[in-house]
């Protein structure tokens, strides 16, 4: 059985007063169900670290950089991140693909840190609304995925978020048929790439425009073992649906 996996993505929201989410939601969660990881800013994740203490939820940051300390003014390095007590990383966000220019090589070189630092990394995969029209979506994530995964990847630290551009923060989504066949090929390729069990075993989120009265639909699909949400995770009321239909599933 593969684990389930919640990640919610604060993205650029919140401040000191938004880690009263954490408890509400922690109380929601009970003893078991899948797994639940939020991503707050980073000047937050010590404070959610502790504010998460007596939840089964797990704390994550949003990126990392792709070398261990250095003159990177305004950066943060997945041992730093590590320290806070956080657990998880995302990586190759689609929107610092874009506004950062990140290429699959710096996602490949950052998700190494994340692992050296004892980080799961969330890495990130997904196609333009382009791409998606001209039926070139497989051969995308297939290119992203063999640049930003690196060799060596385990269950245990790595998850993937397969996230169509057009469908972040848009509120448009995939056909169920459109989501089963993107994971079913990220499965395959991992499994290709990694054999049987470590293919088997890692977890694929989707994401983009995940919300309580979607999730139950989206998780009806074999290969997705979980969502990573953004703007749905910011309030305990949306995101504890999310997580119950997955719980579900
Ligand atoms: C995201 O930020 O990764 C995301 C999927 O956002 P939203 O759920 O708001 O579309």
């Amino acid at each position: 059985m593969r684990r389930k996996l919640a990640a919610g993505n604060w993205k650029m929201n919140g401040t000191a007063a938004s880690l009263a989410e954490l408890a509400v939601l922690g109380a929601q969660l009970g003893d078991d169900g899948p797994d639940v990881v939020i991503c707050p800013p980073a000047p937050l994740l010590f404070r959610a670290v502790h504010a998460a203490e007596d939840t089964r939820i797990a704390i994550g940051a949003q990126d990392c950089h792709m070398q261990p300390k250095g003159a990177f003014t305004g950066d943060i390095s997945a041992q730093m991140i590590a320290d806070t007590g956080a657990q998880y990383v995302i990586v190759g966000h689609s929107e610092r693909r874009d506004t950062h220019k990140e290429r699959n090589a710096d996602i490949n070189a950052k998700t190494l840190m994340a692992w050296a630092s004892g980080l799961t990394a969330i890495i990130c995969v997904g196609e333009e609304l382009s791409d998606h029209e001209q039926n070139n979506t497989l051969d995308i994530i297939a290119g992203q995925l063999a640049g930003s995964l690196p060799d060596g990847a385990q269950a245990h630290n790595t998850v993937i978020a397969y996230e169509p551009i057009w469908a972040i923060g848009t509120g448009k989504v995939p056909t169920l048929e459109e989501i089963i066949a993107v994971h079913d090929s990220i499965r395959a390729t991992l499994i290709n790439r990694l054999g049987d069990e470590t293919g088997n075993a890692i977890p694929l989120l989707y994401g983009g425009s995940v919300k309580p009265d979607n999730a139950e639909t989206i998780f009806k699909a074999e290969n997705v073992d979980g969502a990573l949400v953004g703007g749905a995770s910011l309030k305990a009321a949306d995101f504890a649906p999310i997580i119950a239909a997955l719980a579900r599933s």
